[in-house]
């Protein structure tokens, strides 16, 4: 495996970085998970501006300017001669000292990798996952704000435990309002009276790709879409229920809870989004191989 790693290609036991990067110290840093499918990146302009955002948000500078780490980006994808997988990008804070104080670190770091991907298992797709809700609640926008891709994802880490202690793969964070923000690497969707339903990023969701694109599809397809702030009665009466992640794709979610949503098992709208969904990701995106 080739690994870029602050401004070199390198060998995984060669990839390294400094026990004093502010990144590893303080979890101060952004991050990108991005997919390829059929050697091309899917969404990667859209991947690289919230990459942008992100750093933007927490006074960050990026390393290099967006086309360049484009191009380091598919680079590292190439020289692992793979066609489908899923790409990370981090951006550290950089080296500094022992004090929080981010402008200590004078060079942001950047590592990329490019790998297989480890994807729920196939069985999940078929039947429908079980999720839970959490006592551990999704920060608002006055704390680490949820739109910002960042290194900290603690809060997230809680909510996962939280989810694997009850036996679930996923969790439902709620805000500090009791509002459905989203789940701890994917957002939520529900269908109700037909409608399709989705917290608006305010709620304290992140700004999903994935979840952006299905929105768009099901516009296409002629769906009423709403962007509403949602309740774990909404979620536990809904007819159907997925979430959406660049790992998971479109994953269907059939009890919440314990509750049974809908028929109890994959619903119409998730299917026909996940194959739209399926289809976009192998016939566009950046070629890695042009
Ligand atoms: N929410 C959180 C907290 C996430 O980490 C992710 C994965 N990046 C998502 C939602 C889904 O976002 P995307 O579709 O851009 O992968």
């Amino acid at each position: 495996m080739t690994i870029y790693c602050n401004g070199k290609m390198c060998s995984r036991a060669e990839a390294t970085v400094s026990v004093f990067d502010h990144g590893l110290l303080y979890g101060d840093g952004v991050f990108e998970g991005i997919r390829f499918y059929n050697g091309r990146v899917f969404k990667c302009d859209e991947h690289l501006q919230r990459l942008h955002e992100s750093a933007h948000s927490i006074m960050l500078h990026l390393p290099c300017p967006l086309p360049e780490l484009k191009a380091l980006l598919l680079d590292t994808i190439r020289r692992n001669d793979l066609r489908d997988g899923y790409v990370r990008l981090v951006v550290t804070r950089g080296e500094g000292n022992l004090g929080l104080n981010p402008f200590t670190c004078a060079t942001p770091g950047l590592i990329i990798i490019a790998d297989r991907i480890a994807l729920y298992p196939p069985a999940l797709y078929q039947q429908g996952m079980a999720i839970v809700t959490v006592a551990t609640q999704r920060t608002g926008a006055e704390a680490v704000p949820p739109r910002v891709k960042s290194l900290n994802y603690l809060n997230n880490i809680l909510a996962k435990i939280e989810a694997i202690n009850a036996g679930c793969e996923e969790a439902v964070m709620l805000n500090r309002f009791g509002f459905v923000a989203e789940c701890t690497g994917d957002n939520i969707f529900i269908v109700k009276h037909g409608v399709l339903l989705t917290p608006p990023v305010s709620m304290g969701a992140l700004q999903g790709i994935t979840r952006d694109t299905v929105l768009e599809l099901a516009r296409q397809r002629g769906y009423p879409v709403r962007e509403d702030t949602l309740t774990r009665h909404d979620l536990f009466c809904a007819e159907e229920c997925f979430l959406t992640g660049t790992a998971a794709e479109v994953i269907p979610v059939t009890k919440i809870d314990g509750r049974v949503i809908g028929s109890g098992a994959p619903g119409p709208v998730m299917h026909q989004l996940r194959e739209d969904f399926l289809k976009l990701t192998q016939t566009t995106g950046t070629p890695i191989y042009a």
